[in-house]
């Protein structure tokens, strides 16, 4: 009898141990996550630098039936990378109002570039001759289409951006800033 007794007391004994042993590892374990906060600080004192150009800048324009695009201007900033993405929130079909977005590379004069673009049917009016003084262009879209581009953004300076659909540059058309 009393030996069960104190085996028993010493079971208790052992399970109160075997008990204490993990919350002293927990109380352990505090500083330990406590030291590891102090680097994420770090990581957050880098943090803005970065937020101040993040690396990717999306987009988006919108082109009507009312041939009109809903931005005049754009502003990137040197180096981003641009996701830009066209949407055509009217319902006309491209072979009436299509609509695509073409950046011209500050060279490239951009009434000479849409005349020339009139005569471009068959590759959705850009002028093959212009693919090296185009920054980026989207595919030519038709109503409830959209097309999402991918491009790193030039040099700072102001550079052009229009549809080159016959006649719409007259209103589509507007400013791409890179600051
Ligand atoms: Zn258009």
């Amino acid at each position: 009898m009393k030996k069960s007794i104190l085996t028993l007391a010493s079971l208790a004994f052992l399970f109160a141990a075997c008990n204490n042993a993990p919350t002293t590892e927990t109380t352990e374990t505090t500083p330990e996550t406590t030291e590891t906060t102090a680097p994420a600080e770090t990581e957050t004192e880098t943090a803005p630098a970065e937020s101040t150009a993040p690396a990717v800048a999306e987009v988006t324009i919108e082109g009507n039936d009312q041939m009109k695009f809903n931005l005049s201007e754009i502003k990137v900033k040197e180096g981003q990378t641009v996701k830009l993405t066209l949407k055509h929130v009217g319902k006309a079909p491209k072979t009436v109002m299509g609509h695509n977005f073409v950046l011209l590379a500050q060279g490239l004069d951009m009434v000479t570039f849409s005349k020339d673009a009139i005569a471009a049917k068959a590759t959705d009016y850009i002028p093959e001759k212009d693919l090296s003084n185009i920054i980026a262009h989207t595919k030519l879209i038709g109503g409830g289409e959209s097309d999402v581009i991918e491009f790193t953004a030039p040099a700072k300076g102001s550079y052009d951006f229009l549809c080159s659909f016959p006649g719409h540059a007259a209103l589509m058309k507007g400013k791409f800033i890179v600051e």
